[in-house]
């Protein structure tokens, strides 16, 4: 009797957490369909994450975490640096890829020895060195994109037409090609493939190469969200594009909810207890992911922007080290920021629990930096934005959720984030534009009216796209079907 196996999906995330986790959703997704899923990880990120790890062994998911050594002594990092987000400069950009580079090798032993034997690799776009994992398994290579199409066509485009080469200067505005409506922004704002002062330019060159290469694109975000921009994107690239998302949705579970990515630095049920006692969409959220950490006088206008817009708010604060942390918590003591808004500010100190935030009623609006899994997370919660683009492809997720979408209200930064303290790091946004842009969004009349509705609109259609019929439901069944081992795979890895 011929008893086909379930296909096997080798998923590589790029070890920064906007990265791992949609992708460890993705594996969680994958299993419920049937497929067996192989994550490639590290140490560190797997103690991060051992909640999740654990959960996924408890609920029998057939979801398997490899452990792969993170040589970071060899490449000049410091031990335990194995995520974006604990470098201490960017500067080690370079060493912390070439350390990944090295996860390739032991990867592809163990999963020599793994059965099913695998059936696909989806990796991260910015690890195209997996490319050889997928070739030497004669397997399909896809490649995970965090970002929406929107962007990824803008970013195509771009590649081919070098409309930003012809501006003067990276502050020059222009018009994004081929989108077929008037977008415009400044080179300055553009992820940094683009920019003129480009430091990792043979990374940067491989990753575009790889996107050449690929057999097709996996991405977070869901056909009825940016229908054209998905078409023009498989159009413009020739590949086929399965969007899957909102992966943060394959959450159901409360528990699954409160902890994603790193374990909570407030209690959940005191968190959800604040939320209760507010009136259902009064609360502003203002969180800026994972990775950015802005400095100590920019977080003092947050903190009175969000005081003087008169909405009850979550304020969630990331400092860069010790010393920005101490001069923060001596401010807030001095000016009595905590108890002058005990009756409506949380403050949360390091990692929130983002989703079980936004999914409770009493929240209304998000102030966001755009990274795309919290635009996408805030489209899934049906909550305008206040949109505060900081770096890489945000400023274009702005322009989709703002300009395209009108589920947003810009903050009004034109220039990326200031990254080093010898950059000096100034204050961009002053405390009377925060609170101008949370009230717009929160009162604001009738266009805030409609703004509301199109989002609660945006967010109907999203729980839609993952649920039995939906289309994300119907593309991660039919991503999977395509390369189930029944199906025949050509040498070169590419689908039938
Ligand atoms: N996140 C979270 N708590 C935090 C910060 C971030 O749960 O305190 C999650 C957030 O829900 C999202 C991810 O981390 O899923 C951040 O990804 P995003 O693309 O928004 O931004 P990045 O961190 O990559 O800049």
């Amino acid at each position: 009797v011929h008893r086909e196996e379930p296909p096997h999906f080798v998923l590589v995330p790029l070890l920064a957490p906007g990265h791992m986790i949609p992708m460890v959703d993705m594996a969680r997704l994958l299993a419920a369909h049937g497929a067996v899923v192989s994550v490639a990880i590290t140490p560190v990120n797997a103690a991060r994450i051992g909640d999740v790890i654990r959960r996924c062994a408890d609920s029998g998911l057939p979801v398997h975490f490899i452990e792969l050594p993170f040589p970071c002594r060899e490449v000049g990092l410091p031990e335990g640096c194995e995520n974006l987000d604990l470098l201490p400069s960017r500067s080690l950009f370079p060493n912390f890829h070439r350390a990944a580079r090295t996860l390739l090798e032991p990867l592809e032993q163990q999963l020599r020895r793994s059965r099913p034997a695998p059936s696909c690799v989806v990796s991260d776009s910015a690890f195209p060195w997996t490319r050889e994992l997928a070739r030497s398994f004669g397997v399909p290579w896809l490649l995970f994109h965090g970002f929406c199409c929107f962007a990824l066509l803008c970013q195509h485009n771009l590649h081919e037409h070098k409309t930003h080469l012809h501006v003067a200067s990276d502050s020059d505005p222009f018009v994004l090609p081929c989108l077929g409506q008037r977008i415009e922004v400044t080179r300055a704002q553009l992820p940094g493939a683009f920019s003129s002062t480009l430091k990792i330019q043979d990374i940067r060159e491989q990753i575009r190469n790889g996107e050449l290469t690929a057999d097709g694109f996996v991405v977070n975000t869901f056909a009825e969200l940016e229908p054209a921009f998905v078409h023009d994107l498989q159009e413009a690239t020739g590949k086929k594009v399965w969007t899957v998302g909102p992966l943060s949705l394959c959450n159901k579970k409360a528990l699954d909810v409160a902890e994603r990515g790193d374990k909570a630095s407030i209690d959940n049920a005191r968190c959800l207890k604040w939320l209760d006692s507010m009136d259902p969409g009064s609360v502003v959220y203002a969180s800026f992911g994972s990775i950015a950490r802005l400095a100590p006088s920019q977080l003092k206008e947050i903190g009175l922007g969000l005081e003087a817009s008169g909405h009850p708010f979550i304020w969630v604060i990331k400092t860069r080290d010790e010393k920005a942390s101490r001069e923060v918590e001596r401010w807030l003591e001095e000016e009595g920021f905590e108890e002058r808004n005990r009756t409506k500010g949380l403050l949360i100190r390091g990692w929130a629990p983002q989703l079980l935030i936004l999914s409770h009623p009493a929240v209304g609006g998000f102030l966001t930096h755009c990274g795309w899994n919290s635009t996408l997370e805030g489209v899934c919660a049906g909550v305008p934005m206040v949109s505060w683009p900081l770096f890489g492809e945000q400023f274009l997720n702005e322009k989709l959720i703002g300009q395209i979408l009108g589920v947003a209200v810009g903050v009004g930064v034109y220039t990326p984030i200031v990254w080093t303290e010898e950059e000096k790091a100034e204050v961009l946004v002053r405390r009377d534009e925060v609170a101008r842009a949370v009230a717009s969004l929160m009162h604001g009349g009738e266009e805030a009216a409609e703004r509301r509705r199109r989002a609660r609109e945006l967010g109907e259609k999203a729980r839609r796209a993952v649920v039995e019929g939906g289309s994300s439901h119907t593309n991660v069944a039919l991503l999977i079907r395509s390369v189930s081992v029944s199906s025949p795979v050509v040498a070169d890895g590419t689908l039938p």
